[in-house]
């Protein structure tokens, strides 16, 4: 199967010295596996941490499993329901992915950081020159996985992201060719997947809220008002110039965090802590991207919400107040939320 895709927002994939030379593999499999375990244990199944390697292959298991299906088969080997997948130790990824025709370029030339510091900051956020254009996923091996793995990118087109930081709004996309890789979503079985497990302390779907934010600008220059922006205009235009993109993440995440009383650690739970304790934050914002779908400009993004209810309870209120997008962006917009709850609501996403 190929995926063929237009960056909305930079991507970036990692690379030598800070910057990307190309679009690399290896960046897509991680926020792939990322999402799809987050995936996983949203439709109640398993999902190992692999920093821990808590998966290992076990073929004498495996022999003697008597279960009907592969995966099954993989379960009985010791397998979770991502590692099946994606692969653990004595077990190979089960698809196999390449980056062919990669007609993307870096947004500017120098390796130099943009910073935008909005009022009030003293520092602000360092945004490195991401990759934009078109390239094509090329993916093979064992149609379960293809299938499966064919819902996952178009479960990230509408509501996720592809690739590293996405918590600096980076790794939005379109996928060009969305028929051929729809027709093969539409057969991924996920009943495979036992409802067994409870909502993990890991990221899990039921504890994630989406939201979508449309707006179309009454004026061309909507973005030189955006806090942080205007210190940087001249580094920005081009990029509205030629890509229809505006840095705004910044600004909504500053809004955010500092428009409301956090207690402290709820704070660093949400927003992310620098050292000793780094922590990354719970909530990810694309840049404002040209929607070519309906000719709108867009942010979309989610926060994966804390436990403890009353700070989740106070998180959505925060990321559903129309008024703080209309007002930090500048412009009349709509916004829209998904909040699964159940493996129910989960299964409908995908
Ligand atoms: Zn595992």
């Amino acid at each position: 199967m190929d995926v063929q895709i237009t960056t909305l927002t930079p991507f970036w994939t990692g690379g030598v010295e800070g910057t990307t030379d190309r679009l690399h593999e290896s960046g897509l499999i991680g926020s792939m596996r990322w999402w799809y375990e987050a995936i996983v244990r949203g439709l109640g199944g398993e999902a190992c941490d692999p920093s821990q390697s808590k998966c290992t292959f076990d073929a004498e298991k495996y022999q003697k499993s008597s279960a009907s299906t592969p995966l099954q088969r993989l379960r009985d080997a010791g397998l979770c329901d991502a590692c099946q997948v994606f692969g653990a130790t004595g077990w190979r990824r089960r698809f196999r992915l390449t980056i062919i025709n990669d007609q993307t370029q870096p947004i500017w030339k120098d390796a130099q950081p943009l910073n935008i510091r909005p009022p009030d900051r003293t520092r602000g956020w360092f945004l490195p020159p991401g990759r934009m254009g078109t390239f094509t996923l090329r993916l093979t091996g064992d149609p379960e996985a293809i299938q499966r793995i064919a819902a996952l990118l178009l479960f990230l087109e509408q509501w996720g992201s592809l690739g590293a930081k996405p918590q600096l709004g980076y790794g939005a996309f379109r996928i060009d060719n969305r028929e051929d890789v729809l027709a093969v979503a539409k057969q991924a079985n996920w009943n495979t997947i036992s409802v067994s497990q409870s909502a993990s302390a890991d990221p899990d779907l039921r504890q994630f809220l989406f939201f979508r934010f449309d707006f179309t600008p009454r004026q061309p220059g909507w973005w030189t008002n955006v806090p942080g922006i205007s210190r940087v205009s001249i580094q920005v235009q081009p990029l509205v110039q030629h890509y229809n993109i505006v840095p705004v993440t910044p600004a909504l995440k500053n809004a955010w965090r500092f428009g409301q009383k956090w207690n402290c650690a709820d704070e660093q739970t949400i927003f992310g802590a620098a050292l000793p304790n780094r922590q990354r934050g719970r909530i990810v914002a694309t840049w404002a991207y040209l929607d070519p779908g309906n000719n709108r400009w867009c942010v979309h993004g989610w926060a994966w919400l804390p436990a403890q209810s009353q700070t989740a309870s106070m998180l959505t209120q925060t990321l559903g107040n129309a008024t703080t997008w209309n007002q930090t962006l500048n412009v009349q917009g709509t916004l829209t939320q998904q909040r699964p709850r159940t493996t129910q609501d989960v299964r409908q996403l995908l």
